[in-house]
């Protein structure tokens, strides 16, 4: 049976950082994918680098990811950086359309300088029509800015981070499903459709799937995923530079380096978890392509030419799970990132790499322990 130090269950953006990291340490690490590396929401997702808006919990975590960011050469060398496409210090805009929304950006500033942070900024009808020219007249009363926020190409970085992890000295296997786990002293045998594996330590970046790798050592999480909705549209000549979204719309959309206009905001589609996919609903994006048009009438002519959709896991806090299970030792997770986990994928593997070798992570990850479920998988602390 081959043995490993660590075993990584998934391939997203988190799986392999955490595999770049560990194996960066001289740690033996495997990484068992059931698909194929990025396949699921970290190659399909928005490719949104964002700090704005997130959850207090987070703010130290997304800062210190954006840091990374802005220092991917560092991270995954200067080629792998270069593929991953980021655009840094377009800034990402929360638009508000009336003054209940402009209240709450001035009340978000108030509540993110109060635990002294700048990252936020309430901006004015008139900064807007600056960055956004192309926005109709009258359609916003301002927003909520983060400047050095931008964006990526997910798939380009999900395979950054898949090559580097290799490059570093860790194993990937693809197209193999992990079945269960068995205990054994000091560590666990890892079972797949395929043959086993031994190791010292497993992690769960399962993703969508996550709950389930966790039910097999019987611990529960809420088993709960969506399926997020994009649309693409045609090439288009430079339009916008920030990243923009509605605070109260299912509206969010930037323009990517080969100038089309890649849309969500957070629009259903259908998940079919065990078939290891999910489909849109086109009613649903074109209730969302309305949004649009109402802020950029300019784009009525525009063709959406793709529509896809990607699983993601989302718990009731609306914050991830990162850290130690609480039932098992030497078995770790990181998932329920509930669609913003791409933009911390550069950190998360840090994270847990930390917890593996030293026992503790520098950042605080307090808010994200598996402990704030009870036994039954509900939530038992907001
Ligand atoms: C449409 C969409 C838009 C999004 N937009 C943004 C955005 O703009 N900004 C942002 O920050 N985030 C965004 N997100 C969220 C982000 O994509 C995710 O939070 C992040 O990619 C999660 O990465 P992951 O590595 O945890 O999971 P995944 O990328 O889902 O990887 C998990 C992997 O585990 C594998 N796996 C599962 N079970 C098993 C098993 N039993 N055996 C072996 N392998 C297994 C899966 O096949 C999968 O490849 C979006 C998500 C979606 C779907």
């Amino acid at each position: 049976m081959m043995k490993y130090d660590v075993i990584i269950i998934g391939a997203g953006i988190h799986g392999c950082c955490t595999g770049l990291q560990l194996a960066r340490r001289g740690i033996k690490t495997l990484i068992i994918e059931k698909n194929i590396a990025g396949r699921h929401a970290s190659g399909v997702n928005a490719g949104g680098v964002r700090t704005l808006t997130r959850s207090v919990h987070e703010i130290p975590l997304s800062l210190a990811a954006m840091d990374k960011w802005y220092r991917l050469d560092d991270l995954l060398g200067a080629d792998l950086a270069e593929n991953c496409q980021f655009i840094g210090h377009v800034g990402q805009i929360a638009l508000a359309e009336n003054q209940a929304e402009i209240d709450w950006c001035e009340g978000r500033a108030a509540e993110t300088r109060a635990l002294g942070y700048d990252f936020e900024e309430v901006i004015d009808e008139a900064e807007i029509k600056r960055l956004i020219p192309h926005i109709a007249d009258g359609s916003v009363v301002g927003g909520l800015i983060a400047r050095k926020d931008g964006h990526a190409n997910p798939f380009r970085t999900s395979q950054s981070f898949r090559i580097a992890a290799e490059r570093a000295g860790c194993t990937i296997i693809e197209g193999r499903r992990v079945t269960g786990f068995a205990r054994k002293q000091n560590g666990w045998i890892v079972e797949t459709d395929g043959t086993q594996f031994e190791c010292g330590v497993v992690v769960n970046t399962a993703g969508a799937w996550a709950w389930k790798l966790a039910e097999m050592i019987g611990e529960k999480f809420p088993n709960t995923y969506e399926a997020l909705s994009m649309m693409v549209t045609a090439r288009m000549q430079k339009f916008i530079d920030p990243v923009v979204f509605g605070l109260s719309r299912a509206l969010s959309f930037k323009q990517s380096m080969d100038g089309t206009l890649v849309i969500g905001g957070g629009i259903l589609g259908i998940p079919e978890l065990d078939n290891d996919t999910s489909d849109t609903v086109a009613e649903r994006l074109a209730e969302s392509a309305r949004h649009i048009c109402d802020f950029f009438p300019l784009l009525r002519q525009t063709k959406i030419v793709r529509t896809w959709s990607g699983l993601e896991a989302i718990l009731p806090d609306m914050i991830p799970v990162i850290g130690a299970s609480r039932v098992e030792d030497n078995f770790f997770h990181a998932f329920g990132f509930c669609g913003h986990g791409f933009q911390l994928g550069p950190i998360v593997g840090s994270v847990l790499t930390d917890l593996i070798v030293e026992g503790k992570s520098s950042l605080p990850i307090e808010s994200f322990s598996a402990h704030r479920f009870g036994e039954d998988g509900m939530l038992s602390t907001v």
